[in-house]
């Protein structure tokens, strides 16, 4: 009977470390999380230190002038893109306050703001216009083929 006793304790030995193991993983996976969310922290903090150091040396000579640059690039692309996305909407930036507005809304109606009108050309003024250049280009090949005799 020994043998069995000895199985039994070598068995449950063997369910001892299981459960401490796993004890242990969650505890590591606990870190880690812990670890984690401490590096995230620490980062938007190095975010905020480098958004501050940028925007007190703008336009000026710095050492990291090639990431300043970088970062006017990318800011100026972005603000591009935003317009790109205003026009494709039929929408505009009211410039009191910023809000988005219709294209065709005389006033803000976040902060009331009288918007410029946007001026369409006339198309009678285009029509005149096509039919003025209609006649140049004979008179320019008239001159040609006098200049060519
Ligand atoms: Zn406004």
């Amino acid at each position: 009977m020994a043998f069995i006793e000895k199985m039994g304790d070598t068995l449950f030995n063997m369910g001892k470390d299981v459960s401490q193991k796993a004890k242990d993983m969650s505890g590591i996976a606990k870190l880690k999380l812990n670890i984690r969310a401490k590096e995230d922290f620490v980062k938007a903090q190095y975010m905020e230190i480098g958004k501050a150091y940028y925007e007190r040396h703008r336009g000026e000579e710095t050492p990291e002038q090639e990431r300043f640059d970088l970062i006017d690039e990318a800011l100026e692309a972005i603000e591009e893109m935003e317009m790109q996305i205003l026009e494709l909407k039929g929408a505009r930036k009211c410039p009191g306050c910023g809000a988005e507005t219709s294209d065709t809304a005389e006033y803000c109606s976040v902060c009331g703001t009288k918007l410029s009108v946007v001026v369409e050309e006339e198309p009678e003024e285009e029509k005149d216009a096509a039919i003025e250049f209609e006649f140049e280009p004979t008179d320019a090949k008239e001159d040609e083929e006098k200049i060519g005799d």
